[in-house]
């Protein structure tokens, strides 16, 4: 985690595609390691939901890295726009290949023979008591794809996100796997990280940071006139501001299409930049 956090900062450092691999390829892994032993005999719903809740917090800090967003980007956000799966998912995945793995061996037989005694003899001596060693509770299938679970349990989590976010930012659209990776894997890292202000609506613009309640910013509205300062106002409306070289670049006119696409977005990123409109950008204008 300290590398990442080391070769990456908001406007500098490592490109989006290199950040995520060396998060999904080095930090990941270094989290799991060993999680079909520590992780799958937790007996407890408790301990597990702890675990759980400790690691996803490392994740989240290092998405945050990944994509240069603001700590109030919601989580499920965060795992979409840089395509890494919650980490509980992979948790359950990685127990369930293991144990795919062990199915039938000599080891696992011994194991689950030693286990059986084990527990049959707790049994007869707390007839009254539950059982205290719980039985994993999902054993893989034959012929399943842990890899097709997984991702048919992220995608399940993330629709019920974005049934609650009907209104919510560009990043709550519905957008395919491949296009997203398509869309940031072209962009620098400052252009990474307005491409992560801009679709989370997490921005430092007036409407964000008045939500935020942050001192000094009593009114969302922007100095045109023209409303709540979002980035889809300055991107859009804002009066304030000379967009024609941003359509043409974009090749669009259409704000949904501009924030989802590689051209659209590559557009946004280097107009917001080279406009000067977020402060902590100001160094790395476009001449
Ligand atoms: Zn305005």
């Amino acid at each position: 985690m300290r590398s990442l956090t080391t070769i990456t900062g908001s406007t500098w450092g490592t490109c989006f595609a290199w950040a995520r691999r060396i998060y999904t390829a080095v930090v990941r892994p270094t989290m799991t390691y060993a999680a079909p032993v520590w992780y799958a005999t937790t007996s407890t719903g408790k301990g597990k939901k702890w675990m759980q809740r400790e690691l996803a917090k490392i994740q989240n800090e290092g998405l945050r890295r990944v994509l240069g967003a603001y700590r109030a980007t919601s989580i499920p956000v965060l795992e979409n726009e840089a395509q890494v799966p919650p980490i509980e998912l992979v948790l359950d995945k990685t127990v369930l290949d293991h144990q795919r793995r062990q199915q039938g061996t000599t080891g696992q037989q011994t194991v689950e023979n030693f286990c059986r005694r084990i527990r049959n003899n707790l049994q007869r001596r707390q007839r009254q008591r539950p059982n205290t060693l719980e039985r994993p509770n999902h054993q893989p299938g034959q012929g399943e794809n842990t890899w097709r679970t997984l991702q048919e349990k992220w995608k399940q989590k993330w629709e019920s996100y974005r049934r609650t976010h009907v209104d919510g930012p560009p990043a709550a659209a519905d957008l395919k796997a491949k296009e997203i990776l398509k869309m940031r894997s072209q962009l620098p890292r400052r252009d990474t990280t307005m491409a992560t202000l801009v679709r989370s609506e997490c921005i430092g613009l007036r409407a964000f940071l008045h939500k935020r309640r942050v001192p000094g910013f009593d009114n969302p509205a922007c100095d045109c006139g023209g409303g709540r300062q979002t980035a889809k106002h300055t991107i859009m409306f804002c009066t304030k501001w000379d967009r024609a070289a941003l359509f043409e670049a974009a090749g669009s006119q259409d704000y949904r299409k501009m924030v989802s696409t590689a051209r659209g977005i590559r557009a946004i990123t280097r107009w917001m930049i080279s406009c000067g409109i977020l402060e902590q950008f100001n160094l790395y204008r476009y001449q």
